[in-house]
């Protein structure tokens, strides 16, 4: 059909076609792109190192000992982004200097909840691979212990795929498994992220599996830290109810 169809004007769409270089998926900064792609890197064999690394170091028969070392790291990678995203929700502003562009990619999720599913792979998970793998190279230059490096690859696989994970709860249609998942709530459930979307904004701020949010907020935890934080004269930006 394309043949029978053939033209100069149907040539010259055909040059176009070919030679035109393919419309980047992203729309920031190539220098940043590429960056990112450094950082998933630097992440992907930083974590293979770890895994090696411990298994290694790890008594005979440890498979309990590191089971329950990787548990306890996914929970203080679930606390570690409560922490952060609590952060951003509730102090700065989004035009600040240094941090303000951490604070706006935040305040504009709730403003707009899908924008993140449609960001590509690279998108979602490059910059908390940048800002985290420099603090775990730093941990794998001291840390020798077995409990301690299986509990690094449970902080550092929970970190890395926090923003992925985040993105699956907000996907219409995540893959099967990633579904299996959310059920068993082994990661982040979109039933349980929404909680957080709905209302002010104040709790269920964990977002890699969720499982630190009962915990936190059944204790106040983030308004207490909020009162502690008042005390030493940093004011909450948004509002509290
Ligand atoms: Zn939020
Ligand atoms: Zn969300």
């Amino acid at each position: 059909m394309l043949g029978s169809s053939r033209s100069l004007s149907g040539e010259a769409t055909e040059l176009a076609l070919t030679s035109a270089p393919p419309k980047p998926s992203y729309t920031y900064a190539r220098s940043h792109r590429i960056l990112e792609i450094g950082g998933l890197a630097v992440s992907a064999a930083l974590t293979v190192v770890t895994a090696v690394l411990a298994v290694r170091a790890s008594p005979e028969g440890g498979i309990w000992f590191a089971a329950l070392a990787c548990f306890a790291g996914l929970c203080l990678a679930d606390l570690m982004s409560g922490l952060v995203h609590w952060s951003a929700d509730t102090y700065g502003s989004p035009t600040m200097p240094i941090f303000g562009g951490f604070v706006r990619t935040f305040r504009e999720h709730h403003a707009d909840q899908a924008d993140i599913t449609r960001h590509d792979f690279i998108e979602t998970n490059g910059d908390v691979c940048i800002f985290s793998s420099p603090v775990h190279l730093t941990l794998l230059l001291w840390v020798e212990n077995a409990f301690a490096l299986f509990l690094v690859l449970g902080v550092f696989i929970g970190s890395y795929f926090n923003s992925q994970i985040h993105k699956w709860a907000h996907a219409a249609e995540p893959p099967w498994l990633v579904r299996a998942g959310q059920r068993t709530r082994v990661l982040l459930s979109p039933g349980h992220h929404s909680r957080h979307h709905s209302g002010a904004h104040l709790t269920h701020y964990c977002i890699t599996t969720g499982w630190m949010n009962r915990v936190l907020d059944g204790v106040g935890f983030f308004r207490k830290l909020e009162w502690l934080l008042l005390k030493l004269g940093l004011r909450r930006t948004t509002p509290s109810a």
